[in-house]
């Protein structure tokens, strides 16, 4: 059944695409004339054990609020409802006696098993329902190997993307969006408490963002103008604001790959993007892609080791070590430093994600879930796809992935990217005051700094445990 059969409603079903451009869902909406009615549902049943945590909640408030401003300046409005999706779209339809529904494809699990559920039941009842891409630059069944298999190796997939059709031009936004006669009921975005209150942990998230599209777009401005130039370089360094902070917004779909896509080559075509930047940055924008398709063909990866022989890897339960890890004082600085910008903006460099993920891992045998769990409740940028995906690279169990016995020195990554020590003194004040060679190992230099602890472990022994563990499960014939 179309979406313009009737002038019946149609539910614009919003997920995790909050954003009123380059929305082909919208786009079809509005152009099959109905009436459009923009609903967003605060279901946490669906996700299990994956519903949003903190930090994303924070996020999505006023992720929430910046779109429903999106859509009043175009005459529409968000409607808000809480509870398990299928019921309060059916709500919904009988309230309205909406005749269709259209909505962007989710990769997760249990959100790709919710869409099959809904419209089959959808369309047994005589209602249009439609999905549409627009999350990604490439839908998962659109890149596959020769032999028509899904990619396993980041390279060839990367090539395999680089030689596809290039991803068509953005939409624009509609400038109007047709509204019902009357609006159906919302809850209020307050009474969903997605804020902390007591005690309110988001002074530092507040501070470093600005969820909403407003928010994403002037973030990719700025990057492209300011940043992109240098990426290639500035990237791996957490002492520099060298990357584009995008990935909240990409998560929650407030601007499309598209957009930064179109955006990157734009400036590339105008002679600017030099030095690399803008080849570097499409590069990490597919590994994006690669991290989705992944969740897409191997639904498991969230929970299990995409390497099965790791299923009987040594790993150790130590609540005193995560504990340690997870409030930045393991006396290792540029761990602590991770740890602790995680925890006051929701948010960590890549380089410092990769050297706290391993000594997590590797210094601490702690498993990568424990690890990849607590990310997902203090990022802003949680997504099921690229935490999933890039723990298991940096433990070595995963696609594509480190070799486990790379154990990433956090004194020499510490030496080598912040070579200052700017990073760390910011974070971890109690070393402000240490000389610049001092300031990654302070027992190296003999300095006992107050209140900040020694190593909790020693880089060398726990490096010969890890190596050990590992060797363990290769000598068992298991790799
Ligand atoms: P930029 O360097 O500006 O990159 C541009 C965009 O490319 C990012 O916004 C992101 O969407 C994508 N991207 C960059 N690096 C990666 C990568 N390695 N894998 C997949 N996509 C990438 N990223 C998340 O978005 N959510 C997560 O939950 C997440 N968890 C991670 C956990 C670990 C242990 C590690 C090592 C990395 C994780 N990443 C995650 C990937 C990466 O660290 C962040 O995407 C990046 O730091 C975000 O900053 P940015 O937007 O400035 O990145």
């Amino acid at each position: 059944m179309s979406l313009s059969s009737s002038r019946r409603p149609v539910i614009l079903w919003y997920r995790q695409d909050l954003r009123v451009a380059d929305h082909p869902a919208l786009t079809a909406a509005v152009e099959s004339g109905a009436p459009v009615l923009p609903l967003f549902v605060l279901d946490d049943a669906t996700p299990g054990g994956w519903r949003p945590g903190g930090a994303s909640r924070w996020w999505l408030a006023g992720s929430l609020a910046a779109l429903d401003g999106e859509l009043r300046a175009r005459g529409s409005r968000l409607i808000l409802r809480r509870g398990r999706a299928v019921d309060a779209l059916g709500a919904l339809v009988a309230e309205t006696g909406a005749g269709g529904i259209v909505f962007t494809r989710r990769y997760e699990p249990a959100h790709a098993a919710e869409e099959r559920a809904l419209a089959e039941a959808w369309e047994a009842r005589g209602l249009a329902c439609r999905r549409f891409g627009g999350g990604l630059l490439f839908e998962p069944e659109a890149v596959r190997t020769k032999a028509g298999d899904p990619f396993r190796v980041f390279t060839p997939f990367y090539r395999a993307c680089l030689a596809a059709a290039a991803p068509r031009a953005p939409l624009a936004a509609p400038a109007r969006i047709p509204a019902p006669v009357a609006w159906p009921d919302s809850e209020r975005l307050e009474d969903w408490r997605l804020r902390p209150t007591a005690p309110d942990w988001a002074q530092g998230l507040r501070a470093r963002w600005r969820p909403g599209g407003a928010g994403a777009k002037a973030r990719l401005e700025a990057f492209l103008d300011e940043r992109l130039a240098g990426y290639a370089h500035d990237r791996d360094r957490p002492d520099r604001d060298g990357t584009s902070s995008l990935s909240a917004h990409l998560h929650f779909g407030e601007i499309s790959p598209r957009q930064v896509w179109h955006g990157v080559r734009h400036l590339a075509d105008a002679g600017r993007g030099e030095d690399g930047g803008g080849e570097a940055f499409l590069r990490e924008l597919v590994w994006r892609e690669f991290s989705t398709h992944l969740l897409a063909h191997w639904p498991d990866i969230a929970e299990q080791p995409f390497d099965p022989k790791f299923a009987a890897f040594a790993w150790r339960e130590d609540a005193a070590a995560l504990e340690a890890w997870q409030r930045g004082e393991t006396g290792y600085p540029m761990v602590d430093a991770g740890m602790r910008q995680l925890w006051r903006t929701g948010w960590m460099h890549n380089r410092v994600r990769m050297v706290v993920a391993s000594f997590l891992t590797k210094h601490l045998l702690i498993p990568w879930q424990a690890g990849a769990r607590w990310f997902w409740d203090t990022l802003v940028d949680a997504d099921l796809a690229n935490n999933s995906a890039s723990w298991q690279w940096v433990a070595g169990c995963g696609a594509d992935a480190a070799p486990y016995f790379r154990v990433f020195n956090p004194v020499l990554q510490g030496r080598k990217f912040d070579p200052q020590g700017a990073y760390v003194r910011h974070w971890v004040p109690e070393l402000r005051a240490l000389p610049d060679q001092a300031v990654h190992a302070p027992w190296q230099a003999g300095a006992s700094v107050p209140g900040y602890p020694a190593p909790i472990v020693d880089h060398a022994a726990a490096r010969r445990r890890a190596l050990a563990a590992f060797d363990q499960i290769r000598q068992d014939g298991l790799l």
